[in-house]
């Protein structure tokens, strides 16, 4: 199997530190593994991303010097491929029509929430009666009941029963919008990605991504989430809280930064290609035989 990784930024606001650990990271692990790194713009969210902000990546990416082996590619123009899956999952039974505003989702079962959303407690599943003559808003994965287990690279084996603490979750949005859950699994399966390498934060979207694969005959790529850098605060440092753009004009800083979350010794360079060549041999989850691949 040849090595397929990739860098997948929501482009709501330009890289901060802890959005650069998780392009370093992508990165240093494909070329550790003698793999290939794509990037893949992820705009699907379009109202939360500011016209001009996916090229100031590149741009920031470029400076850094990790650049992608190939052209990046845009969520935002791939509609149709998110279509034709969402169709798979509807003829085959893995999604149904939802009527549930946010409010009585709310009203009907208090705050149960998770990471903000609210844990759907199957409201409108067709054997629970459906629609009930109400228009549909979104479109919800039927989540099969049971433990979904899966062994991260860096975390250990993990464990969530995807049903009882998240729920039929949403893939197209009352507003027409695509879901990150099946726009992400949709693209990943495309690109051929094998290693899927990014921060912490998201480890927990992996059983749900591990059973859109499933429901659409993907297969299930390696995980590795990196640790996360946090705000002073010791809050995630995120572009919502408005975390400091990278400074463009001190790249090797910034490398350094990012190489000491990522467990990295500090390393003597002069130019960001030099610091880089140094960082992929004292990669800490670099293959320890390539053949074994
Ligand atoms: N677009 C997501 C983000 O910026 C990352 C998705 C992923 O790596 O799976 O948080």
């Amino acid at each position: 199997m040849r090595y397929v990784g990739r860098f997948a930024p929501s482009p709501t606001g330009p890289l901060h530190a802890g959005s650069v650990v998780a392009a370093l990271g992508s990165w240093l692990d494909a070329r550790a593994h003698d793999g290939r790194w794509l990037v893949r713009i992820e705009d699907v969210d379009t109202p939360r991303c500011p016209a001009g902000t996916d090229r100031l990546i590149l741009q920031q990416l470029a400076t850094l010097g990790l650049t992608p082996d190939e052209a990046p590619t845009w969520q935002s123009q791939r509609g149709a491929a998110y279509q034709s899956a969402f169709d798979t999952l509807v003829a085959n039974d893995h999604a149904f029509p939802c009527a549930c505003t946010r409010k009585q989702l709310h009203d009907a079962q208090g705050p149960r929430e998770r990471h903000g959303e609210l844990v759907y407690p199957g409201t409108c599943r067709p054997e629970r009666g459906g629609l009930r003559g109400q228009p549909p808003r979104a479109w919800r994965f039927r989540v099969p009941a049971g433990l979904v287990h899966w062994r991260d690279r860096a975390l250990g084996p993990q464990q969530q029963d995807v049903a009882a603490e998240v729920g039929d979750f949403v893939l197209r949005r009352a507003d027409g919008l695509w879901a990150y859950q099946l726009a992400v699994v949709v693209d990943d399966g495309a690109q051929g990605i094998t290693h899927v390498v990014r921060g912490a934060d998201l480890a927990d979207n992996t059983p749900r991504q591990i059973l859109l694969q499933r429901a659409l005959s993907l297969p299930q790529p390696e995980y590795l989430h990196l640790p996360l850098v946090l705000a002073a605060d010791g809050q995630k440092l995120s572009k919502q809280t408005g975390a400091a753009a990278v400074a463009l004009d001190e790249p090797l800083a910034a490398l350094q930064a990012a190489g000491a979350v990522l467990g990295l010794p500090r390393l003597d360079a002069r130019t960001q290609h030099d610091w880089l060549g140094e960082a992929v041999n004292a990669w800490p989850w670099r293959p320890k035989d390539n053949r074994a691949l």
